[in-house]
């Protein structure tokens, strides 16, 4: 019998299966019939073609016409001419040296190739050609999917072999076990898998993949939800500690050595913390804020609460410049409450503990033992907070800075360092479209803060388009000059360090999806990104002569990098010529220039969260956005909508746009074997949350997922995918 795990080596035969093995990861035949078409090939393309630019690639199912075979005037060889048609128009084919000279008059058959053009018509050369023979009825249908395709495996051939399958519509019936149990789809008015699939591989007409569509939607949605019901549902089941408010304690210190008033958002946002914190249930939360709403402040009042509660709290950041950053400013504002022990110190404090991988050994020793002995209160780390053998006493509150460097697991892994489960506060300043949060943090509770603080300057942002108006980027080192000379600090931001070791990546820049260029940018044969190292020597040496620059960058020594930043901080540098490793979280009010060199290689969000550091003072900010990309291409435009507006939930909708599902919901959450092919995150916010709303009811009435086997087995499968993407990145 054949059932959906059934191996295709035993119904394709060994050699095509393993071709779509090796080059298309198609092991099962559940793997082969989600392995969906891209798009469909159809009778009467040929009059769109007009719309189509040159150059773009196209597949056309149309009908031979005329063959015609001569030697070339100019040229040794032949020149064979074919000319096509679907009823609705017509094109020429081009072939060199009788290729496809034995093509037939009549025969029907698919074209695959760019769009050119000769002499006003259309025209391809050497296209792709699958001829439809007489024993295929294929060439009836009024749409021929086209699968994604590799070398050996084409798409008649994925088609081909799909049809095996689908063809035998008993065994098609028996082995299909419908993960979306029927009340649900009858309530959604949803086919049943089987006919979705013989719609989405074999449709007769657009209606039915849209139908087909619609419920293949629902089965990555329904699983991804059930996944994220099923962890919210585990983690209320698990009691935690309650760490209600207490006065006279560190909290009330905190609060009243603070230089500032709480704006209005901080104040309730805390409010909400403070009663989560005292409740057994563990807080799960998710805080968003834009970039410099001051989320940091509400971490460490939450943190404060928990200590004065007696347990400890954990703050994980993504790099090392950014966790230094957190302990010398949490220090700072806890003064000699931060110093429990110490000569100096308050005995009604703590101690803050910092925690990283390139610690010297002794002080990672000395750390650890006082994060075990609970004597630090505070500890403030990167991944290494995650490593075996480091042991809390008690901890009691977990808060992860700038979510979106870590995974699940990750969060889980920390979460594990608690004798009972920890509150959890998880930030980020990426503002998160409805969708994202109710997949990708679907197991948090969302809080967030509008606000910005009152009398910040805010930030102006520009594209300097340099092959344009080369004389722009004269003016923006200019500008950078003025301001240096007027007391403010700079920020040139490169994509690529440019030392020997070099790579794309900066090591301890963010490392993730959020991070990835956009389609367009990266392709190989433009020059290299320019590099940290290169761009501060030819300012040093140039138009920045008069100024202090240095470099910051993930490959120099932590305490290199630890006093670069101290030093930009204090204001002994002018110029700070850095990579990505400025991007998150960085805070020197004083500095109020941003130049992005090669803006077009960064993401959306990147650039956002960049020019996020020169907002933070009460000085106005200028963010200059550099690159060779012209304005009127699809990157300028990009850039160009970054530059017009601040609106952080606008731009991640943008940001979203350029971005494929899968990058969004990271490796973890896709899985290896892509859970998520069909579901937009823009499009489909209905199906989603009502996805949502199914699966909290699946998982929470009474037997949960044990009564509906073949969605408890996706679910499963997604977990399994999940912990072997941890597995590997780890
Ligand atoms: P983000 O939300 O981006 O992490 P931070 O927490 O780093 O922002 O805060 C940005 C800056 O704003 C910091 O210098 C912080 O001290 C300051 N800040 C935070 N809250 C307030 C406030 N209520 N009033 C004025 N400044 C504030
Ligand atoms: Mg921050």
């Amino acid at each position: 019998m054949v059932t959906m795990d059934t191996d295709l080596v035993r119904v394709l035969g060994p050699k095509t299966a393993k071709v779509m093995t090796d080059q298309l990861q198609l092991r099962t035949v559940r793997d082969l019939l989600r392995h969906y078409p891209r798009r469909y090939a159809r009778r009467g393309e040929m009059s769109r073609l007009d719309d189509l630019q040159v150059g773009d690639r196209v597949t056309v199912l149309a009908q031979v016409k005329s063959v015609s075979t001569r030697k070339m005037q100019r040229r040794p060889g032949t020149l064979t001419e074919v000319t096509v048609g679907d009823g609705a128009g017509s094109m020429r084919l081009v072939f060199f040296n009788h290729r496809h000279a034995h093509l037939a008059v009549g025969e029907w058959g698919l074209f695959a190739g760019s769009v050119g053009k000769w002499q006003n018509d259309l025209q391809f050369t050497h296209p792709d050609c699958h001829i439809i023979t007489g024993d295929d009825d294929d060439w009836a249908r009024a749409l021929v999917p086209i699968y994604p395709a590799s070398k050996d495996v084409s798409s008649w051939v994925i088609q081909k072999s799909v049809k095996l399958l689908l063809d035998d519509r008993r065994s098609l019936e028996a082995l299909l076990d419908d993960p979306i149990p029927e009340p649900v789809r009858d309530r959604h008015g949803l086919p049943s898998l089987a006919t979705a699939l013989v719609y989405k591989h074999r449709p007769e007409s657009v209606a039915q993949v849209e139908f087909a569509d619609e419920r293949l939607k629902w089965d990555e949605a329904l699983v991804l939800q059930c996944t994220l019901a099923a962890r919210r549902r585990a983690a209320a089941l698990e009691p935690g500690i309650e760490r209600p408010r207490r006065s006279g304690g560190l909290l009330d210190a905190v609060d009243a050595a603070l230089p500032f008033s709480l704006t209005e958002g901080q104040r309730e946002v805390g409010e909400e913390l403070a009663a989560e914190l005292a409740r057994v249930q563990p807080m799960n939360r998710l805080l968003q804020g834009e970039v410099g709403s001051g989320k940091t402040v509400v971490a460490l009042r939450a943190m404060a609460q928990v200590v004065d509660a007696g347990g400890q709290a954990a703050l994980l950041a993504p790099t090392e410049v950014l966790a230094a950053q957190h302990a010398r400013s949490l220090a700072a504002i806890l003064g000699p409450l931060a110093r429990a022990g110490e000569l100096d110190g308050d005995p009604a404090g703590t101690r803050v503990v910092l925690l990283t991988g390139s610690q010297k050994a002794a002080a990672r020793r000395e750390a650890r033992a006082a994060v075990a002995d609970g004597s630090a209160g505070i500890v403030v780390g990167t991944h290494a907070l995650l490593q075996e053998g480091v042991e809390f006493a008690d901890l009691g509150l977990v808060v992860v800075d700038e979510q979106h460097r870590f995974g699940v697991e990750q969060r889980d892994a920390l979460r594990a360092k608690g004798t009972r489960p920890p509150h959890v506060l998880v930030m980020t300043a990426t503002p998160i479209p409805r969708t994202v949060a109710m997949t990708v943090y679907g197991d948090l509770e969302t809080s967030t803060l509008r606000q910005l603080p009152a009398g910040r300057g805010g930030v102006s942002s520009s594209v300097v388009p340099v092959k344009d108006k080369p004389a722009w980027l004269d003016r923006a080192w200019a500008r950078v000059r003025e301001e240096v000379a007027a007391g403010r600090q700079a920020y040139v931001v490169c994509p690529r360090i440019g030392d020997l070791e070099d790579t794309a990546k900066d090591d301890d820049g963010p490392d993730d999806a959020d991070g990835a260029p956009p389609e367009d940018a990266g392709t190989s044969d433009r020059r290299p990104p320019l590099a940290v190292l290169d761009v501060a020597e030819g300012l040093r040496s140039g138009p920045l002569s008069a100024l202090r620059v240095e470099v910051l960058h993930g490959r120099m020594p932590p305490e290199e990098k630890e006093a670069r930043m101290r030093a930009f901080a204090a204001g002994e540098v002018d110029v700070l010529v850095a990579t990505t490793v400025v991007e998150v979280g960085v805070d020197v009010p004083n500095a109020t220039v941003m130049v992005v060199m090669d803006a077009d290689r960064f993401g959306v969000s990147q650039l956002h969260q960049l020019r996020g550091r020169v907002a933070r003072g009460e000085h106005a900010g200028l963010c200059l956005l550099v690159t060779e990309a012209s304005s009127s291409s699809a990157t300028g435009q990009r850039l160009a909508a970054v530059a017009g507006t601040t609106d952080g939930f606008e731009l991640a909708r943008l940001d979203l746009e350029t971005r494929r599902e899968g990058d969004v919901l990271g490796a973890a959450q896709s899985g290896r074997r892509s859970n998520v092919k069909l579901l937009s995150l823009l499009d489909d916010e209905t199906l989603i949350a009502e996805a949502r709303a199914e699966a909290t009811a699946l998982v929470e009435q009474g037997g949960g997922l044990a009564d509906h086997p073949e969605l408890a087995a996706a679910v499963a499968a997604l977990a399994m995918d999940e912990r072997a993407d941890y597995l590997e990145k780890a």
